[in-house]
């Protein structure tokens, strides 16, 4: 399938994957990995996205087989009439304990455990324990500040529920 990511946004993923390397090559133990996935069932809301990350993962959910992406329809839909905290992201897959569109996940996504805002944190539990701890004192972290700039400058933010209820893949 053709690349077709916004130029804005392909650069805002690069400088993303570069300060995750970053972070991944100073500590070779990070735990973010497929299969860890807390962070996807602990949403603090219902995901926001712009037109241009809706679009990406629009792709690659419509790439899903049928019945999983009715199932992922049917839990935004739920999602969106009786949201339920902690939010479960709709579009996890439980059974493999992994995100089925990570190629195409929201920024969001790709920044989670590695970028930090100023005087929130935005840790997920098991990095806030090392953090506690001490641990990852020398951890050169992303500004979250300027990815909410950044995300700003590429247009409106809308929840995922709304993406989908408008503008569901396969219609
Ligand atoms: S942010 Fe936390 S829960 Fe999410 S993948 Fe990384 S270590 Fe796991
Ligand atoms: S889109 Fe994927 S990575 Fe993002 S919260 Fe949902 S399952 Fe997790």
């Amino acid at each position: 399938m053709p690349d077709t990511t916004s130029a804005p946004l392909h650069h805002l993923h690069a400088g993303i994957d570069t300060r995750v390397a970053a972070i991944r090559e100073s500590h070779p133990d990070w735990q973010c990995a497929r299969g860890c996935a807390s962070c996807c069932r602990q949403l603090a809301d219902i995901p926001r996205l712009t037109a241009g990350e809706w679009a990406l993962l629009k792709q690659g959910l419509a790439t899903l087989p049928a019945q999983r992406l009715a199932e992922i329809g049917d839990r935004i839909a739920r999602l969106a009439t009786a949201p339920s905290r902690p939010i479960v992201c709709p579009i996890l897959d439980e059974t493999e304990g992994a995100c089925p569109v990570y190629v195409q996940r929201p920024v969001a996504c790709r920044t989670y455990g590695f970028y930090v805002q100023r005087e929130l944190g935005l840790y997920c539990g098991d990095i806030e324990q090392r953090v506690a701890g001490g641990e990852l004192a020398d951890v050169v972290w992303g500004n979250h500040d300027s990815i909410d700039h950044a995300l700003r400058a590429l247009g409106e933010l809308r929840p995922l529920t709304e993406w989908f209820a408008q503008d569901a893949p396969g219609r």
